[in-house]
């Protein structure tokens, strides 16, 4: 009989890990899905949908996270979570309100709590504001991203502005006083015509109270912190046992495609210990040298037990000097699409057990591999599990670890082979 209670919609490839990682070390036996996939999920607690809708329109991101909530529903997931980012990443426009609105539509449902809070990652709520560490999320560096600019702290006002219905607070007066009195202030909020509540947390018990008040929610729409208290709701705990993976075969790799501060610190720290390293030149590439070739041929001799490491990270001023050249997103496409193809001849070579670095570069990765599906194993650090993975591409099974650029301990790409040992 299928176990499978919590379906899962996350609107990015990393958050989606991030998730994934707080359930199973909370107890539940999980498997990540690169979008909605096309087969069948078995013997597992929850599935996690990846889905790229953080920044695509609106209308897009409704569409394909309406999609992967009827997969859920027809695997029989009795409870949804909608994963957004900590930092609650989103404009005016959407898209957490809009999806948000069609999913309770969707599961005739009227109320959904709503909180990024992760306070073990620096992310708590207070009075209905986000703080980032100990700054206010509108006075941290999100206030000048890119495409989503968080310029307003108070996350009822953020929210208000992307759904047609009411949005109310429940504060950490009544969160601290525990799950009872949580239900209370839901009901409460529901009467004055609320669909959505912004929920306080400040500490893990918040979040571990808000989990057991939701244990017979439909909906909840949170970053990966509430997580942690979900699994409790179905007689599940702790253990080792949900984060168990088959034993890993084969030679270690790792395939770094991200310049962010940890990452080069890492490729600094495998390099000064001795680890052998081939950097990958964006401007070979470019000139249409086989850079590919060259490097599988400079580790395929190196391969086993240790790692090679494949990077083509560097310091700030050679990478302005590159993307100058070529254009910041051509070069990141081409030296994406060579870190991919070069992940996918090592695991054609015998590489069993791989580690990509950088998000962007692990979703070429795993698109090169063919890889549709993860089962969540142990974690390696913070936001950063082992999983296990079929490599259509190859016909293989591989183990893999998939780091966003700056997460990670400065001698992670050691550290990571031997968690998994
Ligand atoms: P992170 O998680 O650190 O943001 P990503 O893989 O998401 O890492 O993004 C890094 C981007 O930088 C990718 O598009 C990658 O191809 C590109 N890139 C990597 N190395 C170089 C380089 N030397 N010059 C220019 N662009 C690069």
């Amino acid at each position: 009989m299928s176990t499978l209670r919590l379906g899962c919609i996350a609107d990015d490839f990393t958050g989606a890990s991030d998730l994934a990682n707080n359930l199973v070390r909370a107890g539940m036996a999980v498997v990540q899905t690169i979008g909605v996939p096309s087969q069948p999920v078995a013997d597992v607690d929850a599935v996690v949908v990846a889905l790229k809708s953080r920044s695509t329109a609106a209308a897009d991101a409704v569409a394909r996270s309406l999609a992967a909530l009827r997969w859920l529903q027809a695997q029989g997931c009795s409870q949804f979570y909608f994963k957004v980012c900590s930092t609650f990443d989103s404009t005016p426009a959407g898209n957490i309100g809009p999806v948000a609105e069609a999913l309770l539509d969707a599961l005739g449902a009227d109320f959904a709590c709503v909180t990024p809070a992760f306070p073990e990652n620096a992310r708590t709520v207070y009075q209905g504001h986000l703080f980032v560490g100990d700054a206010l999320l509108s006075d941290s560096g999100m206030r000048n991203h890119p495409l989503t600019p968080m310029t307003d702290a108070n996350l009822v006002r953020v929210l208000q502005a992307q759904v047609q219905s009411r949005v109310g607070l429940v504060g950490h007066a009544v969160v601290r006083r525990g799950p009872e009195a949580i239900r209370a202030r839901i009901a409460q909020l529901r009467a004055e015509g609320c669909r959505f509540g912004i929920v306080d947390a400040v500490a893990d018990q918040d979040l571990l109270a808000l989990g057991l008040a939701l244990h017979d929610a439909a909906l909840v729409v949170a970053g990966s912190g509430v997580a942690i208290g979900l699994p409790r709701n179905h007689g599940l705990a702790p253990s080792a046992a949900a984060a168990t993976l088959p034993p890993a075969r084969g030679a270690a790799a790792v395939v770094s495609g991200s310049c962010s501060v940890a990452t080069n610190q890492q490729v600094a720290a495998f390099v000064q210990a001795g680890g052998p390293a081939w950097q990958v030149d964006p401007l070979r590439i470019a000139q249409g040298h086989d850079v590919v070739g060259e490097a599988l041929a400079w580790a395929t001799p190196l391969l086993g037990a240790q790692p090679v490491l494949l990077y083509s990270g560097a310091a700030p001023a050679p990478v302005q000097d590159v993307q100058g050249r070529l254009g910041a997103a051509r070069a990141g496409a081409l030296v994406e699409q060579t870190l991919a193809a070069i992940a996918k001849g090592l695991v054609e070579r015998g590489v069993g057990r791989l580690v990509v670095a950088g998000g962007e570069t692990s979703g070429a990765a795993v698109q090169a591999l063919g890889v549709q599906q993860l089962r969540i194993g142990p974690q390696i650090d913070p936001g950063v599990p082992w999983c296990f993975a079929g490599a259509r591409a190859c016909g293989v099974d591989v183990h893999l670890a998939l780091k966003s650029g700056n997460f990670g301990g400065p001698d992670f790409f050691r550290d990571a082979f031997a968690r998994l040992a």
